[in-house]
C-alpha cells in the first residue's frame, strides 16, 4: 500500500483509539444538575476505564412535555467535569445554535443523534456551522436502517473539511421488535465498517437495549465484531434519571461490565494465518458450489416461468410455496441451522425466482 495513504488512513482511524484499544465513552443520558454531572464524572474517572465523558444537554424527545434537556446552563458543568477528571467531553448537537454553544464551552467531540441523521437539512446545518472548525464528529446511525443516509451524513461533514469522523451504531427503530429498544441489525454496522473502514465505529449498547440486563451481551458482540469502542450511559442513581432510567447503570456497574468483556485480537498472525487460510480455502470452494447450485436452481425456475407463460398460469402458486417453505424449515434443526436463517434464505431465493419469472412472463 502507498505509505502516504496508509498514514492518512491510520491517522483517521487513530484519532479515537490511539493505542488500538477499544475506547469507552460514558456519562449520563442527560445532564441534570451540576452535582449529578460532577459526581458521575468523578466516579467514572475512578473506575480507570473511561476515555471520554458524554452528557446530553439538548434531548431529542419523542413527545413534548418529557424532559428536553437542561440546555446551555449544563455546559459549564461539563466543562468543570472535564477540569476535575482530565477527561475530554462530548455532547449531542442537533442544530447550528447547539454547535456554537458547544464550541464556546470547549466541547472536545460532537455527536449527531439518530433523529438528526435522518434529516439531511439538519445535518447540513450542523456541517455548515462547522466549516473551518477542526473538531471530531461522531455520527449515530439514523433511526431507520438506511445505510445511504448514514454515509450521506458523514459525507456532509467531509465536505466542510472535518477529518476526524466516526460512526455510532445505536440500533434501528422497529415496531415489531420485542427484545431490544432498537433492533441492532448488526449487518448494517458491518456495512458501515466495510464502506468506511478508515473511520472508527463505536457501539451504543444503551440505546440498542433500552434495559440493563442485555447491555453486556451486546457490548461483547460489538467487541467480537471488532468495534473501536463503546458509548454507554451511566448515572449515579440510574432509577432516578430524568431520561432513559431503565438503561442506565452506575459507574461501578459499568466498570464490572467492562471487566467482564473479552477483547480479542483483530489481527491474524503467523501460524494462525496458515490454519485460517486452510479453512478459508474450504469456504471458498463451498461458496463456489453455492453459487453454482443457486444458478442451477434459477435455470429450472426460468424453465418453469416459460411453461407458466405458455399456459397462462400465475407466478405464485401459494400451496407449492408453502410446501417448499415447510420442507426447508423442517430441515433446519437436523442440519444445525436456525429456522430463522433458513427461512430468510429460502425467502430470498424465492424472491429472486419470482423476479426472474416476471422477466420471462413480461418479455
Ligand atoms: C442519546 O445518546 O442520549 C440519544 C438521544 O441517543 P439516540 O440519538 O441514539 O437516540
Ligand atoms: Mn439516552
Amino acid at each position: 500500500m502507498d505509505t502516504t495513504i496508509k498514514t492518512q488512513t491510520e491517522n483517521r482511524m487513530n484519532w479515537l483509539n490511539k493505542d488500538g484499544r477499544p475506547v469507552l465513552i460514558a456519562g449520563p443520558c442527560s445532564v441534570e444538575t451540576e452535582d449529578q454531572m460532577i459526581q458521575t464524572a468523578q466516579r467514572l474517572k475512578a473506575t480507570g476505564k473511561v476515555d471520554m465523558l458524554r452528557g446530553g444537554i439538548w434531548k431529542p424527545r419523542t413527545r413534548p412535555g418529557m424532559f428536553e434537556g437542561i440546555g446551555a446552563k449544563g455546559l459549564p458543568w461539563m466543562q468543570k467535569a472535564r477540569e476535575l477528571t482530565g477527561l475530554p467531553i462530548t455532547v449531542e448537537v442537533a442544530k447550528a445554535s447547539h454547535v456554537q454553544l458547544a464550541l464556546e464551552f470547549g466541547v472536545d467531540v460532537l455527536w449527531v443523534g439518530a433523529r438528526t441523521t435522518v434529516n439531511p437539512f439538519s445535518v447540513q446545518e450542523i456541517a455548515d456551522a462547522l466549516r473551518g472548525v477542526d473538531i471530531p464528529v461522531l455520527v449515530k446511525n439514523p433511526i431507520n436502517p438506511d445505510l445511504a443516509l448514514w454515509l450521506g451524513a458523514i459525507e456532509r461533514f467531509e465536505k466542510v473539511g472535518i477529518t476526524r469522523l466516526g460512526g455510532i451504531h445505536r440500533g434501528f427503530s422497529n415496531a415489531s421488535e420485542k427484545v431490544f429498544r432498537n433492533r441492532p441489525q448488526w449487518q448494517m454496522a458491518i456495512d458501515f465498517k466495510t464502506e468506511l473502514s478508515h473511520y472508527p465505529l463505536i457501539n451504543d449498547p444503551s440505546h440498542i437495549c433500552g434495559r440493563r440486563d442485555l447491555l453486556s451481551s451486546v457490548a461483547q458482540k460489538a467487541m467480537d465484531l471488532n468495534f473501536d469502542g463503546l458509548m454507554i450511559e451511566s448515572h449515579i442513581t440510574p432509577d432516578e434519571a430524568w431520561s432513559d432510567a431503565k438503561q442506565q447503570i452506575t459507574p461501578e456497574v459499568l466498570a464490572d461490565l467492562i471487566n467482564g468483556l473479552v477483547v480479542r485480537e483483530a489481527i491474524v498472525r503467523g501460524e494462525m494465518k496458515t490454519k485460517l487460510d486452510q479453512l478459508r480455502k474450504d469456504i471458498d470452494i463451498i461458496d463456489e458450489e453455492l453459487v453454482h447450485v443457486l444458478a442451477s436452481r434459477m435455470n429450472v425456475a426460468r424453465e418453469i416461468g416459460q411453461y407458466k407463460k405458455e399456459n397462462n398460469l400465475t407466478i405464485l402458486q401459494t400451496d407449492r410455496w408453502k410446501e417448499v417453505l415447510e420442507k426447508f424449515t423442517q430441515k433446519a434443526g437436523t442440519n444445525k441451522l436456525s429456522e430463522d436463517f433458513i427461512t430468510k434464505i429460502i425467502k430470498a431465493v424465492h424472491d429472486e425466482s419470482i423476479s426472474q419469472q416476471e422477466d420471462i412472463l413480461n418479455s
